[in-house]
């Protein structure tokens, strides 16, 4: 089994403003690293801990593996921090999630197929537990708590290694049965890259931070060029780089004009790495999209208020609501 590796919680971490309430650990399962935080009563983040997803050993199940993997941090948390006393745990994951069922449908990423988290978790853990959706946890904390507070019709759209979305409609989450605000696969070229999905030319393949890396070598023929270094390419104005920039940001605003469109929100708040580069992504993404819309509402283009944490807050609000 794979520990989970305790990390010094970050200044912005520490400030989330999650607010009063139960104590809970909240665990964020993605395809390469797992993160897991302890939450307390003031709802500040007290532990932080990170490390490899559990792997599948060809014994052991991969709900079975990732469990151990929570077990183990919950024992770890108990013992680094035994003021805190969690009443309840929130699992969150990417891919089609029953959140009501607390079951991962389908990630192909991570070859999850109707594993039953919320009953693992429960059994093995004996405290209140739900399993939910990555995308519509940090929604549900940007909708409740972030920069999407103040909007009935909100979109919240998370631009990073993977494209997702959760979708606010007249002050409610419109979940679609687990399907709804798959904004990474909407075709944004039928000609374009293959999807892992088994799609071609999805949002995913030309705007997601890896769809970028991956785009920016193959027309440099330059392997090993992170996402940070393509984006400083583009700065001092390397062609390819700015040519896949521009790729993905009018991909991007394609997207959200189509969202406008059909959805008309207020705003759309976007988290990731490419908003991360702040106003290099959201002055010339305004710009797009204020030139490609007509009569539609013109949504606010908003920044995330979490800092990549929206997630664990999310998870934290999901276990709050089930804790003892
Ligand atoms: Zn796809």
């Amino acid at each position: 089994m794979i520990t989970l590796v305790p990390l010094l919680v970050p200044r912005s971490a520490q400030a989330l403003p999650l607010g009063p309430g139960p104590a809970v650990i909240t665990f964020d399962m993605q395809k390469a690293v797992t993160t897991a935080a302890l939450f307390d009563r003031d709802g500040i983040m007290r532990g932080l801990s990170r490390g490899p997803s559990p792997l599948l050993d060809g014994e052991t199940s991969v709900g079975e593996a990732a469990m151990l993997q929570v077990e183990d941090r919950t024992t770890q948390f108990a013992r680094d921090f035994p003021e805190v006393t969690p009443t309840a745990i929130g699992l969150i994951g990417p891919g089609v999630v029953d959140d009501a069922e607390g079951i991962a449908i389908l990630s192909a990423d991570l070859r999850w197929a109707n594993v039953p988290y919320k009953r693992l978790a429960e059994r093995r853990l004996k405290l209140p537990s739900s399993f939910s959706s990555d995308a519509r946890a940090a929604g549900e904390a940007e909708f409740q708590l972030g920069a999407a507070r103040p909007y009935n019709n909100v979109v919240v759209l998370r631009l990073g290694e993977r494209i997702a979305s959760t979708l606010y409609v007249d002050g409610r989450m419109h979940g679609g049965g687990g399907f709804a605000g798959g904004l990474g696969h909407t075709i944004v070229d039928p000609n374009g890259r293959r999807c892992a999905c088994g799609s071609h030319g999805c949002l995913q393949t030309v705007a997601s931070t890896g769809a970028i890396v991956d785009c920016y070598a193959e027309l440099s023929a330059e392997a090993n060029v992170t996402i940070d270094e393509v984006f400083a390419r583009a700065r001092r104005g390397d062609q390819t780089a700015s040519l896949v920039w521009a790729t993905a940001l009018d991909a991007v605003t394609l997207v959200i004009s189509q969202i406008a469109a059909v959805l008309a929100p207020e705003a759309v708040v976007i988290s990731g790495g490419l908003a991360a580069t702040g106003d290099e992504f959201f002055l010339p993404l305004r710009h797009r999209v204020n030139a490609l819309l007509s009569f539609h509402r013109r949504p606010a283009l908003l920044p995330s208020m979490f800092d990549g944490n929206a997630a664990l807050v999310g998870a934290a609000l999901r276990a709050r609501a089930i804790a003892a």
